[in-house]
């Protein structure tokens, strides 16, 4: 008989073919995430789940997929998913990391740019009409070429966003938890303390994962050691930032903009000050969001989930200590 699968969204149809040649899939059709309720009932069938970022993978879900045998994330980052509660009830949990880090990379660059040039406020201007000659104090931003960048976590993206600042001749700093020497030499990069790298950088970029440790990495703490003149980036995960304390800081004029890609909660309350703010530029979690970096996570995600349901081991699985007790 062949496995089921539910896939909670449609996703690039190249992705889907793998999964039906070996399995019933079941995708779920709307724009809007299925509903808790239905999501706990889907799974109670179902031998893999292809799952995104805005479900919810915890310990009740589990218990109710009492055939599961393996979680397919179609992200890098899975801390959406109880890691811990899975490898416990030997159900292997993959990501697919590689194939979206230039994609994110790019947009990392496009926001910080956007927020230091002023992109954003300079089009609305234009388009209300506002725009009635050349000013020398028209929409004055930052300068990128030859400014200072700190990157908070040198992995794949943290990496790759440096490649593209050294075409900027920029300074970059990184903090991480591990240091990178290679990554150094090729690139000429500082590893720093993350106090060194707040009070020095023109632009701090996040590209850590979120774990109960980057959670409000930034807080009103780490924001006053930055400089006023410094804009923050975030496309990594948006509770690593303390919101009310960037609001403060960015109303305050102690740092002088931000630009977000991902937000605590997605998507953001209308009342959310930070909808009102000039100096900030919002986007709607779309890092990887090319036709083919997103083909290429749709290949990679069937597969993961292809090999376990196969009872192979997954090229990309995140609990390896799932082995032991693998159902
Ligand atoms: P990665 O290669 O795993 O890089 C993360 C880096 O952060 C690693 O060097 C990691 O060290 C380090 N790190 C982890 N915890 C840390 C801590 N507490 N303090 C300091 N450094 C820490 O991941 P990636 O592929 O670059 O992706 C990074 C994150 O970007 C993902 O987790 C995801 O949340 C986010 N993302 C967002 C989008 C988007 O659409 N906006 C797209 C893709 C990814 P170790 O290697 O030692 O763990």
């Amino acid at each position: 008989m062949k496995s089921k699968v539910f896939v909670t969204r449609i996703i690039p149809e190249e992705g889907l073919n793998i999964l039906r040649e070996m399995a019933d899939i079941k995708v779920w059709q709307e724009e809007l995430p299925p509903p808790r309720e239905v999501l706990l009932k889907e799974v109670e069938e179902v031998d893999g789940l292809l799952s995104l970022l805005t479900d919810k993978i915890d310990a009740e879900l589990m218990d109710r997929a009492k055939k599961l045998k393996i979680v397919s994330n179609y992200a890098v980052g899975y801390d959406n998913i109880d890691l811990e509660e899975a490898t416990k009830r030997g159900i292997m949990v993959t990501n697919t990391p590689g194939v979206l880090t230039e994609t994110t990379a790019d947009l990392t660059f496009a926001l910080l740019m956007a927020t230091a040039r002023r992109i954003v406020e300079g089009d609305k201007f234009v388009r209300a009409g506002k725009w009635k000659t050349w000013g020398p104090m028209l929409l004055l931003g930052q300068d990128i070429y030859g400014a200072t960048l700190g990157l908070i976590g040198l992995g794949r993206i943290g990496y790759a966003v440096a490649k593209r600042a050294k075409g900027f001749d920029m300074k970059v700093m990184y903090y991480d938890q591990v240091r990178n020497e290679k990554a150094e030499q090729e690139l000429g990069l500082e590893f720093v303390t993350l106090e060194k790298l707040l009070k020095e950088s023109d632009f701090v970029s996040i590209h850590v994962p979120l774990t109960p440790q980057t959670r409000h990495l930034i807080n009103e703490k780490t924001l006053s050691l930055m400089k006023k003149n410094a804009i923050l980036i975030n496309t990594a995960r948006g509770p690593i930032v303390d919101e009310k304390a960037l609001y403060e800081a960015l109303v305050n004029n102690r740092i002088a903009g931000a630009g977000l890609d991902v937000m605590d909660p997605e998507p953001p309350s209308m009342d959310n000050p930070l909808l009102r703010l000039d100096n900030v530029v919002l986007l709607p979690h779309i890092g990887s969001a090319s036709v083919a970096t997103r083909t290429k996570m749709a290949i990679m995600a069937a597969e993961n989930l292809v090999a376990g349901l196969k009872g192979e081991i997954p090229p990309n699985l995140v609990n390896k200590d799932v082995l032991k007790n693998r159902k």
